[in-house]
């Protein structure tokens, strides 16, 4: 039996009764493949600042550092709202634990789960088979660089401006672009063996060194994965009207966030997607959505796309391939019998299918 350490970070909002049907169902997939999981709870958030004045305690931070993976829920809610720039805020909790634990890589998967294909604004023959994955560098290029803004000497321009100029830096490391690469030919090894690298080497210095690394990467240590370079414009397209050809996207900071964006509208339902930041030590899983102040105690919250990123850990942090393809069956098979969470109803859908939060964390360890 293999033992692993899991720092859980609940957060705000529905994040307690989200995360607590993570680990029901982690632990019913652990029982059947002869793991065992020790729990570690920590404060990260608005419930972090009202308890000790900061987002992201010292205590919380050594809690994520000495677990295998980390389980983080959602953050933030209005009574932590503020423009104050000397006051805590919760999402200073986030971004301050992927910075600490150095994750520089963000997955988010795309999939459809066929029972819930009419979510999609997409026509059902588009979305069929959709199962993509966004491979976002998360810690360089545009959103890092130098940036200024000032007012030109030369002054005052045409139509009565006041000569402001402004300017941000988008610059890349080769041994950046090397390890993200690396990141999306292992995933993409692990999945259909197609990676798609795109960047604007058109127009952009930093696209021509990223697409001359991602190759340098392939022809050493990946032949056997094919790799199709695209323009960014040309993706945006293509992401929405033949969604079903990619298998694993890779693409810088900005970009990234763009395309998984509009690539997570494809499936149309929030609370089915997760997502996971990988570096080279401790992974953090957390879903895509937020901390639904609006529902929160209500007992109603869907919890599958936490149960999503326990699939993902059970993949990514323990190459525990068998579990976490049991995890994905076992919410396919609940979605099949018609089983469904407030958020992803239809109208047709029987009141007696619609279930609360914990009753369908019930209903996937129950298929387990
Ligand atoms: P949100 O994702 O929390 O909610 C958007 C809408 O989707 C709401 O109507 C909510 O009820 C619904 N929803 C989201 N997840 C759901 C789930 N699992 N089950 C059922 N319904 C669900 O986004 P928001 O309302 O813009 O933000 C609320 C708070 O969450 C804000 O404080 C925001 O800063 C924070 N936030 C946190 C994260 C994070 O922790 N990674 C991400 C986004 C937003």
């Amino acid at each position: 039996m293999n033992t692993y350490n899991v720092c859980l970070l609940p957060g705000d909002g529905i994040g307690p009764e989200i995360i607590a049907e993570g680990c029901k169902v982690l632990d019913a997939v652990g029982a059947k493949h002869g793991m065992a999981f020790d729990y570690t709870e920590a404060l990260i958030g608005g419930c972090a600042i009202d308890a000790c004045g900061e987002a992201l305690p010292a205590a919380t931070l050594d809690a994520a550092k000495a677990a295998d993976a980390v389980l983080l829920a959602a953050v933030g809610g209005p009574q932590w709202d503020t423009t104050d720039p000397n006051r805590p805020r919760p999402e200073q909790g986030l971004l301050g634990i992927r910075k600490e634990l150095g994750l520089y890589t963000n997955l988010r998967p795309v999939q459809i789960f066929s029972a819930l294909a009419d979510a999609s604004t997409l026509k059902p023959q588009v979305i069929d088979g959709v199962d993509l994955m966004i491979v976002r560098e998360l810690t360089g290029g545009l959103y890092f660089g130098e940036r200024m803004r000032f007012y030109d000497e030369e002054g005052a321009g045409p139509g009565g401006s006041n000569g402001q100029r402004a300017f941000d830096t988008l610059e890349y490391r080769e041994y950046e672009i090397e390890r993200i690469a690396r990141k999306a030919f292992e995933a993409a090894s692990k999945r259909r063996g197609r990676v798609h690298s795109i960047d604007k080497a058109n127009v952009l210095e930093t696209s021509r060194l990223w697409r001359e690394v991602v190759h340098a990467v392939h022809d050493a240590d990946f032949p056997e994965i094919e790799l199709v370079d695209m323009l960014v414009d040309n993706a945006a397209m293509q992401l929405i009207s033949r969604p079903a050809d990619f298998d694993v996207v890779v693409t810088e900071n900005m970009f990234g966030d763009i395309l998984s964006d509009e690539a997570a509208q494809i499936t149309g339902s929030l609370g089915m997607l997760a997502s996971a930041s990988l570096g080279d030590g401790t992974a953090l899983y957390e879903p895509s959505h937020g901390s639904a102040p609006d529902i929160a105690g209500l007992g109603v919250a869907n919890p599958l796309a936490q149960v999503l990123s326990v699939e993902m850990m059970l993949r990514y942090s323990f190459d525990a391939e068998a579990a976490a393809d049991d995890v994905r069956r076992a919410v396919t098979t609940v979605l099949d019998e018609g089983w469904r969470t407030g958020d992803i109803k239809d109208v047709g859908t029987p009141a007696d299918k619609v279930v609360g939060c914990a009753a369908m964390g019930d209903l996937v360890a129950e298929r387990l």
